[in-house]
């Protein structure tokens, strides 16, 4: 089926970059762009009217985690000090054995949440960074049934956070489950990949550089050779990782990888902050951003939920100035990629110290073309003749955008995610005037994710390495009123 989307500024590409084209169109043939460009009165089976409207690529999500997140609403704004700022020990190492059981209903729940919270702000590509095996099932069912695109494999690693009944953090080491672990993700991508019309892609995630065997490290680089898919693993993602590999291995996490032959191509690197050279890290020696880029591996940048941890790339500019490809990803909450371009420029900024840096048209890449280039992908991120009919339809007619001179900084400096009103995925419209066909009701989704999240937080105490209730670990911005 021939579609034509008329009207409105066209974000095309000419090869080179993104080009603005006013009153531009997007004709494609089923799946596939065949022309982007001025109106020449071509013919099509099927219009939409985007008049006014500004239309943009599909947004790659390179990296973001599943789940209803109910450990992440407590850990805002707390933390503890052994952790230097890192965000998940605080809820992820209890006491030793201590683990939360998640149903498979939940994880139903969840993954439906988060597809239909990345869709409905013009997230076409998903890259779901690992999550446990239970849920990766249920995300495949949920992203063929609304027809996004997504890069999916269980996690894996041979260490665990736990705390010894001091509080004091410990690795628990289990090199068995790491090899398993790998194997059980070998397989989930020999049954997966390819699946949906393409749409359903595998990828190779072990969890973190301080939590997995150099020999783990070094036997994902060849399954990642032999299964012909990209590998996403956070390095450099907290002082407390960088400190430890420098004290079990003398390597920063960054030479760890590049020793075990995992730092290529193929690689991304999730979140990639504490790197040598880093003015928090005190080691200003080491060659960390050489190796990324001489290796080619790719950084997928996730500034809101570092910043909430006091944390920040140093700096996007200079990554990109180096020669490295940077994807953008939401991490954990909100999955909103166009208020992460406005933050990856606002911290980008801060960290350079200067205006000129973290610019609109280089977060907006990062957020198209930089995922494509990590997934090694030269048909995604772009509208062109030859790209998939991945696209989002925006309405800046809005008294947040006020007047408009140039629609991408506009976005970039004032955008929100319910500002994408139509969302194309291989040619298929996945969502229509804010409509997403199938959709459950918000009403009925938030309630069962709210009953999944009060559970978790009631049952806080035995996950706790002190018994402490959620309210005592991680106190409310303002105490509810005993009335
Ligand atoms: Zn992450």
């Amino acid at each position: 089926m021939r579609t034509k989307l008329q009207g409105g500024t066209v974000v095309g590409y000419n090869g080179q970059s993104h080009v603005l084209i006013r009153d531009g169109v997007v004709i494609w043939e089923d799946d596939q762009i065949t022309y982007v460009g001025r109106d020449n009165g071509q013919l099509a089976d099927r219009t939409l009217n985007a008049t006014d409207r500004l239309i943009i690529p599909g947004l790659i999500n390179l990296h973001w985690h599943g789940g209803v997140r109910a450990n992440w609403r407590l850990t805002s704004d707390h933390g503890d000090l052994q952790f230097f700022g890192a965000g998940f020990p605080n809820t992820d190492a209890g006491p030793r054995g201590a683990s939360y059981a998640v149903s498979e209903e939940e994880s139903e729940i969840a993954a439906t949440l988060n597809v239909l919270e990345l869709l409905s702000g013009g997230c076409t590509t998903l890259v779901e960074v690992g999550g446990p095996a239970g849920y990766v099932s249920q995300l495949v069912r949920q992203v063929e049934r609304f027809g996004v695109r997504a890069y999916l494999g269980p996690g894996y690693r041979s260490a665990s956070y736990s705390r010894n009944p001091h509080g004091v953090v410990q690795y628990d080491w289990d090199e068995a489950s790491g090899r398993e672990g790998l194997e059980a993700a070998r397989e989930f991508i020999q049954h997966h990949d390819g699946l949906s019309k393409g749409r359903v892609r595998g990828m190779l995630f072990p969890l973190q550089a301080d939590t997995c065997t150099p020999e783990l490290l070094q036997a994902t680089a060849r399954a990642a050779q032999e299964l012909d898919v990209p590998v996403q693993i956070h390095t450099g993602q907290n002082l407390m990782e960088f400190h430890q590999t420098l004290r079990q291995y003398g390597r920063t996490p960054v030479e760890l990888l590049a020793d075990a032959g995992l730092l290529g191509p193929r690689t991304i690197l999730g979140h990639c902050i504490m790197i040598s050279g880093h003015p928090q890290a005190h080691y200003p020696d080491g060659n960390d951003l050489d190796l990324i880029a001489v290796a080619q591996a790719h950084v997928a940048h996730c500034p809101v939920s570092l910043a909430r941890r006091g944390m920040h790339l140093h700096h996007l500019s200079r990554y990109l100035a180096r020669g490295i490809n940077v994807g953008l990803g939401t991490d954990i909450h909100p999955f909103d990629l166009i208020r992460e371009m406005r933050d990856a420029g606002l911290v980008g900024k801060v960290a350079a110290e200067s205006p000129n840096a973290a610019t609109a048209r280089e977060v907006f890449n990062a957020a198209t073309l930089g995922g494509a280039a990590a997934l090694g992908r030269t048909d995604l991120g772009r509208l062109c003749p030859g790209a998939k009919a991945d696209l989002a339809i925006v309405n800046q007619q809005a008294l947040h955008y006020g007047v408009i001179r140039d629609p991408i900084r506009s976005l970039v400096d004032c955008g929100v995610a319910s500002d994408v009103e139509t969302v194309v995925v291989d040619g298929e419209i996945v969502m229509e005037h804010r409509h997403i066909p199938e959709a459950p009701s918000l009403s009925w989704l938030l309630e069962r994710a709210q009953g999944f999240a009060e559970a978790y937080w009631a049952a806080y105490p035995q996950l706790d390495w002190s018994g402490r209730s959620a309210s005592e670990a991680f106190t409310n911005a303002f105490p509810w009123a005993e009335i």
